[in-house]
């Protein structure tokens, strides 16, 4: 009944940047459902659980306790499990290549359907993610497919990284953008890819602005 925008698409296509403005050009809430995979997999390593134990990780999906709450300026949005901030934690590298490991088993998703569709309230919300416009809300009518060449994302991320402080080549990060696409892409279970009636958006030589402006036009017409 709320109006929900989609946005998927490959690591580093710059959905969550565009998600942020998207919703506060819109006034929309905002829902970053790959934290969800990326909490529960922190969560099964926490506990020590076998990322590939598909019952254990669904458990732990349907029972965490998980929360978002509002932070200051370096922690815009803050990611509390169990109580325990893990925000930093959950924005590494190395935790979303963990969660595209949890992210293929059927149970997993199956647990964080409902969780996510909870997040639908007035006047509506932005979602981002890799199956918003396929599985979550396929029937919304508003659904962007945001793309980029592996070689553009990798050279945006080598370059925040890199602001961060972090030591990596651009090389590894190429590298990490292919594997989380091969798995992503080629899962069974809801893999990544344009909903038959999705806007596709190359953001390859778009600034962000204009990729923000073309999304809210879309969802204005
Ligand atoms: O978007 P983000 O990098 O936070 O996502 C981390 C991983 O979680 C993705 O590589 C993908 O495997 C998984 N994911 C998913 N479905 C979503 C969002 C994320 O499978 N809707």
């Amino acid at each position: 009944e709320f109006p929900v925008v989609c946005i998927d698409g490959p690591s580093g296509a710059g959905k969550g940047t565009a998600a942020v403005m998207v919703a506060q050009a819109l006034g929309y809430h905002l829902l970053d459902s790959g934290a969800l995979y990326r909490v529960v997999a922190i969560a099964a390593e926490k506990r020590g659980v076998s990322p590939t134990d598909e019952a254990a990780v669904a458990d732990i999906a349907n029972t965490m306790r998980l929360d978002f709450a509002v932070g200051g300026a370096d922690e815009p949005v803050q990611v509390l499990l169990e109580g325990e901030n893990i925000t930093h934690e959950v924005r590494l590298e190395s935790t979303g290549a963990k969660a595209s490991v949890v992210a293929p088993l059927k149970a997993v998703r199956a647990a964080l359907l409902d969780y996510q569709r909870h997040f639908v309230k007035a006047p509506g919300l932005v979602a981002d993610g890799r199956d918003m416009g396929t599985v979550v809300f396929p029937e919304s009518p508003y659904k962007i497919f945001l793309t980029a060449s592996a070689e553009e994302r990798a050279d945006r991320r080598f370059k925040q990284l890199k602001n961060k402080g972090v030591n990596v080549s651009l090389a590894a990060v190429l590298e990490d953008i292919r594997i989380r696409d091969d798995r992503d892409m080629n899962r069974a279970t809801a893999p990544l890819k344009a909903a038959d009636d999705a806007l596709t958006i190359d953001s390859t030589s778009l600034s962000i602005k204009e990729v923000v402006d073309s999304i809210v036009a879309f969802v204005r017409s």
